[in-house]
């Protein structure tokens, strides 16, 4: 049975976390991991990312996780799909969501994916083409990433102008759901109502996630923000797991656990069960080797006479 929920949490550390840290976790790891996650309650989790095996071997088995995730009952299950080669193996694979990057940043852009940004658009416009060209992927959700939003590590500011004209233009080319991301965790609260109504504004019918690390510490705060402006979707990670193991200080996406708390504790039902969320992180936590956690809630458990949202 479906819970109601006012917000979606989605995890994203079997992806953002898993490829930018040097442990290796197995097939089964992650599988153990998704489904313990996916027990809590949490509705939907990136399980992979369709890429050359060559760039990145953590995600060399994802189509197999993704066959494992899809025996979950009532999980969504995403992939990150860098370009339409991609897309065919994540669709061949069985992935339910395609969650699609595109970087803002020109510079982004051609160090990530080596295209300009119109590229990127046109090849997500052939990703939604192939999909409705096929009758048995017409339910594939097809998102897009709006990368580098919030500022690029390459290119420093990114203007506001830029990052909505892409939003409208994927949405021109048929994304059924955006996440913006502050791929580099350069945001902060005043910049998160700023983009956000001007991206919703271009969105029309079509929903907006957020997607912010947790690198200068803002992570929560951007949070509380785009909850404001009416964002009811949020991509975070087990354990904040991420970071870059050539890059001291960097880290991940915001932390599952402490954003599960503040939904909750702020009265808005997320479906996730904390004390079993626990469970998830225990797992992904011993499987580590060498990496560290982040997270508050972790540290200091539950507040005395705390009842979630739900009651
Ligand atoms: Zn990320």
């Amino acid at each position: 049975m479906r819970q109601r929920r006012d917000v979606e949490v989605r995890e994203v550390g079997t992806r953002d976390g898993l490829q930018s840290i040097q442990t290796v976790f197995s097939t089964a790891a992650k599988l153990e991991w998704i489904r313990l996650e996916a027990a809590a309650g949490v509705p939907e989790i990136e399980v992979g990312s369709f890429v050359p095996p060559k760039l990145l071997p953590q995600m060399a088995d994802s189509a197999e996780v993704v066959a494992g995730a899809l025996a979950i009952d009532g999980l969504t299950v995403a992939a990150l799909v860098p370009n339409f080669r991609g897309a065919q193996n994540a669709l061949a694979a069985g992935a339910r969501k395609l969650n699609y990057v595109l970087s803002v940043s020109e510079a982004h852009s051609q160090a990530n994916v080596r295209r300009s940004v119109q590229e990127s658009i046109e090849d997500l416009a052939r990703i939604v083409e192939f999909r409705d060209a096929h009758p048995e992927f017409a339910t594939v959700t097809i998102a897009s990433g709006v990368a580098t939003a919030f500022g690029c590590s390459i290119a420093g500011r990114v203007p506001l102008a830029d990052v909505v004209t892409a939003a409208r233009r994927l949405v021109e080319a048929g994304a059924d759901e955006l996440a913006v991301a502050d791929t580099v965790g350069y945001g902060n609260p005043a910049q998160c109502r700023e983009i956000f109504t001007e991206v919703l504004a271009v969105a029309g019918d079509v929903p907006v996630a957020a997607h912010f690390h947790d690198t200068r510490g803002l992570g929560l705060a951007n949070v509380t923000a785009a909850l404001e402006i009416g964002i009811r979707r949020f991509d975070a990670s087990l354990g904040g797991l991420g970071g870059c193991p050539y890059a001291p200080g960097a880290s991940g996406n915001v932390v599952m656990e402490d954003l599960v708390f503040m939904l909750e504790a702020m009265g808005l039902r997320t479906g996730v069960d904390l004390d079993r969320l626990m469970l998830a992180r225990e797992h992904m936590a011993n499987q580590l080797r060498g990496e560290t956690t982040r997270g508050a809630y972790a540290l200091a458990g539950k507040p005395k006479g705390f009842v979630g949202a739900a009651g």
